[in-house]
């Protein structure tokens, strides 16, 4: 058993490493450090906890601990890739059940003691940790349904659906305070049951109502609400590190939603609200003829371009052409040619989806930009290739105000000479909006699997 300042100890350095763990994360030179440090954070809070003298039984906490980790085990070694927004909803919602959970168990436990005003703020903390545990669960489970296909990635819009959350607000306070007076006499249960299907009810409406393409602010949201709900745990639990976890988590996942509202030009009230700026989700029809391009004058292209600008998007991690991606590049700058990467903030379907899948195929970092870096470069650019992307290359979120993503900063890639756009129909991205791109006339459509049209063309180039 652990003396309790060598828990403290053990707390404030798994603290330290968190911190330095998040800050790795931030580049991707240093993401992978950053992943070790999150691991020995991790490694040492779980054992000075078990340690700690707060376990009553360490048959449960191995059974526990034994099943966590054949799960999650199995799920690393399992989800491909392009299954990881999936699977990060998921866990989130994991988080939220947990806080659920532990509000209620907390609630039953009639053991701690307490008095006055000190059992007051336990029980107000038991209130808000179980509601904000109940709408990321419900609210992560939504976006995983939105993530995976299960469900429409368009926005249902109830009829007065700002009355709604308003009058789900002001019953959860009302509740709250039934809840605080019934807990004086032994009661209280029935309001914190009625509080947990509405804050439930709020997560999926809330979900629910955001259009596919403002997804990547829910998702970060969701990320940040599971970092309150584990503070609002370690709370209810007492326990210092949960909260500073929480914390961390909360307030970096609130800061990445603000830079993901930014990248797509959207205030984030608006988008909680669900579609409250969009004016009409109507865009116009895209009309023209296609011109498609074969692999041989594919690779002609790029054997008389030298300035060469790649855009991946969501279909390159569905096809898992990074490598082969990798394989081109690294052929091209070896004839001395410039090849870059452009890289949109929304780009797949998590934040950093792109850099994680083009670090995973050692692409340099040095030749990989993000949007805001090379959006001007773009008249300069001999051969755009645009592999499997299409909403962050949409012109008409520039030019057309009725289009769903109007507003939103796309990769100006039909101002570069050639435009090559590896895709296998001409099927919308998640969006759901028609692109223009696809009839513009410097553009030319590859049809097929992105990873078999990069072999072919790596065939190509090397003949
Ligand atoms: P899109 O979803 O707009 O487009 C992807 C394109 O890839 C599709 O049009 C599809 O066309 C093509 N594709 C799919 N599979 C393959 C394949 N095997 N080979 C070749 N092409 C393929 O992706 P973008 O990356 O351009 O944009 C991201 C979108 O996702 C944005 O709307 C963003 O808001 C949203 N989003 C982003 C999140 C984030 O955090 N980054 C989270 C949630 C949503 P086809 O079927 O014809 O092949």
């Amino acid at each position: 058993m652990m003396s309790q300042g060598l828990v403290i100890m053990s707390y404030v350095i798994a603290s330290i490493l968190f911190i330095l763990s998040l800050s790795g994360l931030s580049h991707q030179e240093t993401a992978r450090r950053g992943n070790y440090f999150g691991m020995a954070g991790m490694a040492i809070a779980i054992l000075a906890t078990a340690f700690s003298g707060s376990v009553t039984s360490y048959t449960i906490l191995v059974i526990a601990l034994l099943i966590g980790a054949f799960i999650g085990t199995k799920a690393a070694i399992k989800v491909e890739m392009t299954q990881m927004p999936e699977l990060v909803a998921l866990m989130h919602s994991l988080v939220g059940m947990a806080a659920v959970l532990v509000g209620y168990a907390n609630f039953i436990d009639s053991s701690n003691g307490l008095q006055g005003i000190e059992k007051t703020i336990h029980e107000v903390e038991i209130y808000i940790g179980i509601f904000i545990g109940a709408v990321t669960f419900s609210g992560s489970v939504i976006a995983f349904g939105k993530l995976c296909g299960k469900l429409s990635g368009k926005p249902i819009l109830l009829p007065a659906r700002h009355w709604l959350n308003l009058g789900l607000l002001i019953a959860t306070v009302w509740l709250g305070e039934v809840f605080l007076t019934g807990t004086e006499t032994g009661g209280g249960t029935f309001a914190l049951i009625l509080m947990t299907l509405i804050a439930l009810a709020f997560g999926v409406h809330m979900v629910m109502a955001i259009g596919g393409a403002d997804m990547p602010v829910v998702v970060s949201m969701l990320n940040s609400y599971s970092g309150w709900a584990a503070a609002a745990t370690g709370f209810m639990l007492g326990n210092d590190l949960l909260i500073v976890t929480g914390a961390l988590v909360g307030s970096s996942g609130a800061i990445l939603s603000y830079i993901m509202c930014r990248a797509m030009n959207r205030h984030f009230l608006s988008v909680i609200a669900g579609g409250f700026g969009s004016v009409s989700t109507k865009a116009t029809a895209v009309e023209g003829d296609v011109s498609p391009i074969n692999i041989d004058e594919t690779s002609q292209l790029l054997q008389d371009a030298k300035n060469i600008m790649i855009i991946p998007g969501y279909g390159m991690a569905v096809a898992q052409a990074q490598h082969t991606v990798n394989e081109i590049t690294k052929l091209l700058r070896s004839q001395g040619k410039t090849v870059r990467f452009g890289i949109h903030p929304v780009a797949g379907r998590m934040p950093g989806h792109m850099n994680v899948l083009l670090a995973e195929a050692k692409v340099p970092y040095d030749i990989v930009f993000e949007m805001d870096e090379i959006n001007e470069d773009f008249p300069s650019i001999d051969v755009s290739v645009v592999i499997g992307a299409n909403d962050i290359v949409n012109p008409s979120a520039l030019d057309d105000p009725n289009s769903p993503i109007a507003g939103m900063p796309v990769l100006e890639c039909w101002k570069s000479a050639t435009t090559i756009i590896l895709k296998r129909s001409m099927a919308a991205g998640y969006a759901g909006v028609g692109n223009p791109l696809f009839v513009h006339e410097n553009t030319r459509m590859l049809f097929g699997d992105a990873n078999e049209s990069m072999q072919a063309i790596l065939k190509a180039l090397k003949a």
